[in-house]
């Protein structure tokens, strides 16, 4: 059983669907409200742990209502919750999402995941040290980023580096990621590059070893076994609701990281065309028996 720990974000998401988006100052009746667990660290964490794997998260919530129900549910997926912090003087994180004709909006409050900090990386050398492999976002504060990447680099973890949201970073930093695993759009902003530019000329700048995903289309790697981009066709599902098939490759790939990197691609790739078939980001997350029923013995 792959052991794997997650360092990163955790929200609740509230969703409202409405008619169309309210002016400025404008109230309007919304035809549905619900809450959903998320964050792309969590998501990751679940995606993992409904593949089998041992997971520990490291993050922070408030002590508030949200943060005990997301506690909850990380605790009912199997996930180690012991470097899961819970801040008194803080809400928990939250991404209040209006849905309108097909379209969204999102305000995302980080609250309590801006407080996950380079001591508690640190306090948890243990569990990377001991990790088959790490993963770890940009919804946190960058240092406490920095110090996973430099700890699991230390240890000799491979750590997968999901650069979103994307910003820009220093070349030093991309190098020591075990993999980047941006979309096209993260890719060009991650490295500083023009958005137009093909994303095999931006794979082969990015200074480490690269898996970018292309929606429908599957997903692309580059290493120093494969220099040359390598395609991942995507597997033909009907895609119901798209939210959280990044999460979900990011936690498939590091479940089966240590099958290769063009098996694990495309257990990823399979793991994330199931999510695409049900609704919500973590609704969707298949069991590693699903993924094995859509690939060919
Ligand atoms: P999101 O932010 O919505 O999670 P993303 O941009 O991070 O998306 P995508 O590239 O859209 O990530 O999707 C990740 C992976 O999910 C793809 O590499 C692919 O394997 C799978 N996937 C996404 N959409 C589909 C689809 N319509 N059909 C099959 N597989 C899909």
């Amino acid at each position: 059983m792959p052991r794997i720990v997650v360092v990163g974000s955790i929200n609740m998401d509230l969703v409202t669907l409405a008619p169309r988006f309210p002016g400025p100052g404008e109230t309007l009746l919304g035809s549905r409200f619900f809450t959903a667990h998320g964050g792309k660290g969590a998501n990751q964490a679940v995606a993992a742990a409904r593949l089998g794997a041992e997971v520990a998260m490291i993050g922070a919530l408030g002590r508030d209502a949200f943060g005990d129900q997301l506690h909850a549910g990380l605790a009912h997926e199997g996930i180690d919750l012991a470097h899961v912090a819970r801040i008194d003087d803080e809400g928990s994180g939250s991404a209040s999402i209006t849905v309108a004709a097909g379209e969204n909006q999102i305000i995302v409050v980080p609250a309590a995941n801006a407080r996950v900090s380079l001591a508690q990386v640190e306090a948890a050398r243990d569990a990377i040290a001991r990790a088959d492999a790490v993963l770890v976002q940009l919804e946190i504060p960058l240092d406490a980023v920095e110090a996973t990447l430099r700890l699991a680099r230390r240890e000799g973890v491979p750590v997968i580096l999901n650069p979103a949201p994307a910003q820009k970073l220093p070349a030093e930093w991309l190098s020591l990621a075990s993999y980047l695993t941006p979309n096209q759009h993260e890719l060009a902003t991650v490295l500083g590059a023009d958005e137009q530019t093909d994303f095999r000329e931006l794979m082969r700048r990015a200074p480490c070893p690269v898996v970018l995903t292309r929606g429908g289309e599957g997903a692309w790697y580059r290493d120093d076994a494969h220099p040359e981009p390598a395609h991942q066709a995507g597997f033909k599902v009907d895609a119901i609701d798209t939210t959280g098939a990044g999460d979900t490759f990011n936690g498939a790939l590091a479940v089966f990281l240590h099958e290769g990197l063009p098996a694990a691609v495309r257990k990823a790739c399979a793991a994330a065309a199931l999510s695409v078939t049900k609704l919500g980001a973590q609704g969707g997350m298949p069991s590693a028996r699903e993924v094995a029923t859509l690939l060919p013995h």
